[in-house]
């Protein structure tokens, strides 16, 4: 057989499994459908985050044992270096593109009360990069570790036959088929390969298939020093935070976010946000310079990604997502699965070992914990998110939303009945 390993997908999964698979001496190809590795217009905010805290809540879970894949950062002039803690090995990945540095997160009010993630702005919360940039120079190390890659490659089926693979491939409107021992999905959010393998049977939706919609701007004044992310309510104009971040080259990103279902127009909604909202003030002299968007889907995550001669990698079998830290995770431990199958030994038992432990996502506790407190800027209007986030300061609390409710439960209940009514079912 030509390969050993096919891999499908070039993003942080599917790079990360072909550089380890080919270093380890296999003979990978890697088909990619889209035909530049640096062109990403599925958007991702791309800011890695240190620490290992979940996105919805930073409470580890207790119900399972839990250790994410975290990233140090090597910070240099240009050439920077990022470690994934919690493998087997060092394992880095070096990046030559713009970084910029995130020193906490605040959500503010439509009146101007905030609190932030981090107790301390001391710390660093993360850094923003240049995805593309970053996937581009992955590749270039794979190509340099020997591992085959094809541009422009859409698979298109993919079928388990007695003695491997098969890959049905079309490149430019023609169709290939290739065959290789072992294959790594590593394609993404909505596979409908990974469906045909049987992977998605019993596999529930558990909240609505969601559309997002970021502007990224040049020119925004917010009185917030520019290395806080920020988490904007304005619930009279819409029911959610509006995230304000950064972009490279001095750029922002202002996002948006809807259940496909309600059909709500984020692009008036965005407009409306920067015209007539309290932030309003922020985007007077703001120019839009481009428009990214996506969809996503609250899954439940497949409990064994790795089965036979196929293991499925990053955000296919993921909850939501895997992050970008979390994707590199699952294609360093993938292909170093595949080694051990390909040495006569289980490495499916490893590599879904290491996908149950490594994701917040896995523990029903935590996916629980959102069921317990309601989004505050989905109950509350324009002055219910004053009160309470002005209650919150007032008190010195820090953390996530979520998390501070739950914890000081007890006390918003005294204090602001009329709010807790509303934020707890
Ligand atoms: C709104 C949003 C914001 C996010 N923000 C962040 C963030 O700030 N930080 C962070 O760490 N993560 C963030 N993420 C998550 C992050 O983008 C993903 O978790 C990560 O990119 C997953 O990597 P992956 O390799 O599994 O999949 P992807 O990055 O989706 O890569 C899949 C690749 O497979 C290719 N592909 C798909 N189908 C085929 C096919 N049939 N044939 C050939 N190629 C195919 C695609 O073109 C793509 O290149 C965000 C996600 C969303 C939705």
């Amino acid at each position: 057989m030509k390969y050993d390993l096919i891999v499908i997908g070039a993003g942080p999964a599917g790079l990360m499994a072909g550089r380890t698979a080919a270093r380890d001496g296999l003979k990978v190809l890697l088909l990619e459908q889209r035909k530049k590795i640096n062109n990403v217009r599925r958007f991702c905010s791309q800011l890695i985050r240190t620490g290992d805290s979940g996105f919805s809540s930073a409470k580890k879970p207790t119900d399972i044992k839990v250790q994410p894949v975290t990233v140090t950062f090597e910070v240099n002039e240009q050439n920077h270096r990022f470690h994934l803690n919690h493998l087997d090995e060092d394992v880095t990945v070096d990046y030559q593109g713009p970084l910029r540095c995130y020193h906490n997160e605040s959500w503010v009010s439509p009146s101007g009360h905030y609190f932030n993630t981090l107790k301390s702005s001391e710390y660093i919360y993360g850094f923003q990069l240049d995805k593309g940039m970053l996937l581009e120079g992955l590749a270039e190390e794979c190509v340099t570790a020997g591992c085959e890659i094809r541009c422009g490659s859409k698979c298109i089926d993919v079928e388990e036959t007695l003695d491997g693979i098969s890959v049905k491939v079309n490149i430019e409107g023609k169709e290939e088929t290739l065959k290789a021992g072992h294959i790594i999905l590593a394609d993404g959010a909505f596979s409908p390969l990974i469906g045909k393998l049987g992977f998605n049977q019993e596999r529930s939706d558990l909240g609505p298939q969601i559309k997002l919609l970021a502007y990224i701007l040049d020119g925004v004044d917010s009185p917030f020093p520019e290395s806080y992310h920020l988490e904007l309510s304005a619930p009279s104009i819409y029911p959610s935070e509006v995230p304000l971040g950064l972009w490279v080259q001095d750029k922002f990103q202002l996002v948006m976010a809807a259940p496909n279902f309600l059909k709500m127009n984020l692009v008036e909604l965005l407009e409306r946000f920067m015209k007539q909202s309290a932030f309003a003030p922020w985007f007077a002299s703001t120019r839009i310079v481009d428009r990214l968007g996506c969809n996503m889907a609250l899954r439940m995550p497949i409990w064994e990604p790795a089965r036979g001669k196929v293991i499925l990698c990053g955000d296919n079998a993921a909850f939501a997502e895997a992050a970008i830290k979390g994707a590199f995770g699952c294609g360093y431990n993938a292909s170093k699965a595949i080694k051990t199958n390909l040495e006569g030994g289980d490495g499916n038992i490893k590599f879904n070992k290491f996908w149950q432990g490594a994701f917040y996502f896995h523990s029903q506790q935590y996916r629980g914990r959102s069921k317990e407190v309601y989004p505050p800027a989905r109950v509350l209007d324009d002055n219910g998110i004053d009160t309470l986030y002005k209650w919150i300061s007032k008190n010195d609390f820090c953390g996530l939303p979520g998390d501070i409710l739950l914890d000081n439960a007890g006390q918003l209940k005294e204090e602001l009945p009329d709010i807790a009514e509303k934020v707890f079912p």
